[in-house]
């Protein structure tokens, strides 16, 4: 990425030198990434990133086929990126079927074919759940939205570089993808569109992206993107298999040693690298804290960080409890990530789990003491 901040620093729109020599390096990207996809050169378009990116597909998609129909289906566990479109779209006049899922987070294929109505234009679910890294059956809804004529959106944030996709064999017309869930940059992704779409622009503007996605390209983050993708997908098998065994040895190393823990999402249809437990009768926060003092990088379930004291909506459309949702923690592992940085959070988590229950009058009052942890 680094030449193209002060050296090559053309404007893809320029026809002079410079210019040309940023066209190419965005041609490159566009390629990668189209490769990545099983997706043809030009039906890949470079946003702002995966919020840009989804809020286009449904936005552009229903607007442009509004008069076809007003009705959208997506899931309950979207990222808010799709979910606060659709609500968007419901004050406008738009009606959304919110599917639910079963308790490991899976939307069922046939659910969203008895929601397809005559008024359908547009399915929406999520290939892999950033929080409990669900993987959907993407080919199945894929096939069945075809087969209805419905146009079918995938948010593959968290699956780029940890699934193999295929828009063609997967019938998917629209996906959206985002550089920093890969090691790229951050503020830039890309939206598949299949060629023949009925879409708006989002942005209106310059000439730029063939005329669907104005303003000038973000040409290091469209670099960054591209090769960022083609490493991801390069090293895909074996980064996931290392990751694999990486999970099941911290998920598996934390309920044999600790008690009172669930694991949340799908036993292994899940992300390679994501874990998420809710631990009973203590605070997901207070964990995340005790874990972020000793070097240890975590999430919670709840949403505090945004400001809100409302559990994930993820955990709770997977019949949690808003308690259970409260305790849960989600720890992702990367590909710095090694065998003695998962042996270390099962030395250091236990005792922080234990002090945290012994502060826990709920605990203490079922359990009649703290020798449980
Ligand atoms: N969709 C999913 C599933 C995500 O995990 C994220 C980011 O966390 C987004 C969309 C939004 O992507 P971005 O941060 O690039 O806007």
């Amino acid at each position: 990425m680094l030449p193209y901040f002060n050296q090559d620093f053309g404007n893809p729109s320029s026809i002079h030198l410079y210019g040309r020599q940023a066209r190419k390096a965005v041609d490159k990207a566009r390629e990668s990434t189209a490769k990545v996809l099983n997706a043809k050169f030009d039906e890949i378009f470079f946003t702002g990133g995966g919020t840009e990116s989804d809020n286009w597909a449904i936005k552009g998609i229903a607007f442009a086929n509004k008069n076809k129909g007003k009705h959208i289906i997506t899931s309950s566990i979207e990222h808010h990126a799709v979910l606060y479109t659709c609500e968007y779209l419901e004050k406008m006049g738009f009606e959304v079927t919110y599917l639910p899922v079963d308790r490991y987070g899976m939307v069922d294929p046939q659910e969203v074919e008895r929601a397809i109505r005559s008024d359908t234009i547009l399915v929406s679910i999520m290939f892999a759940n950033n929080e409990i890294g669900t993987i959907q059956p993407i080919k199945e809804i894929g096939a069945i939205a075809k087969s209805k004529d419905v146009y079918f959106h995938t948010d593959a944030v968290q699956a780029v570089g940890s699934v193999d996709i295929d828009v063609e064999d997967m019938n998917i017309d629209l996906l959206s993808l985002s550089g920093h869930k890969i090691y790229g940059p951050k503020g830039i992704g890309a939206l598949y569109i299949r060629k023949g779409t009925k879409i708006v622009p989002l942005l209106h503007g310059g000439a730029q992206e063939r005329n669907r996605r104005a303003g000038t390209e973000n040409i290091p983050g469209i670099v960054g993107l591209g090769k960022a993708i083609e490493l991801a997908h390069t090293n895909m098998e074996k980064n996931n298999k290392r990751l694999i065994g990486l999970r099941d040895r911290l998920i598996n190393g934390i309920m044999n040693r600790i008690d009172h823990v669930l694991l949340n999402g799908h036993p292994n249809l899940r992300l390679p690298g994501n874990v998420n437990l809710s631990f009973e009768y203590i605070e997901g926060e207070s964990l995340l804290l005790s874990l972020d003092m000793k070097g240890i990088a975590a999430s919670s379930g709840s949403a505090c960080t945004s400001g809100s004291l409302d559990p994930s909506h993820v955990l709770l459309a997977i019949g949690l409890s808003h308690e259970i949702a409260h305790g849960s923690l989600r720890i992702t592992l990367g590909e710095d990530n090694t065998e003695e940085d998962v042996d270390y959070v099962l030395e250091v988590l236990p005792p922080i789990v234990q002090r945290l229950r012994e502060m826990s009058p709920l605990f203490v009052q079922e359990k009649g003491g703290c020798q449980y942890v």
